[in-house]
């Protein structure tokens, strides 16, 4: 049951780091938070990642990260992991190409190839 009540606290810290939460709901939470260290702390690292994603987005003094902010940092994310297995892709296509008879290096192959 405590652990459900959490839930809803933690779901209340996003809404409040949104500017969602009317005056009443943000002092039912600043109650909360000053009795609960386990809602506090995930308020912290919640606001932390808001930082990192304001960075991400070059926005690293915002007041508020709106949510399609937060949809653009992690789509910056993606790119990055997006790149991240290009490279991989590529670099198993050189070692494919590579080493055609098991041992040959890519530079073996570039020499073969100006023989023939
Ligand atoms: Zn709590």
């Amino acid at each position: 049951m405590a652990d459900t009540t959490h839930e809803q606290w933690l779901a209340q810290i996003d809404a409040e780091l949104d500017g969602e939460l009317s005056l009443v709901e943000r002092a039912a939470l600043a109650k909360h938070l000053a009795t609960c260290g386990h809602c506090a702390g995930a308020r912290a690292s919640h606001l932390e990642v808001r930082v990192a994603l304001a960075r991400s987005a070059g926005n690293p003094h915002a007041f508020v990260l709106t949510r399609p902010a937060i949809r653009a940092g992690t789509l910056a994310l993606w790119l990055v992991v997006a790149l991240a297995a290009g490279l991989v892709g590529g670099w198993f296509a050189s070692h494919r190409w590579g080493g055609p008879g098991g041992g040959g290096t890519l530079e073996d192959t570039r020499g073969t190839i100006v023989v023939q």
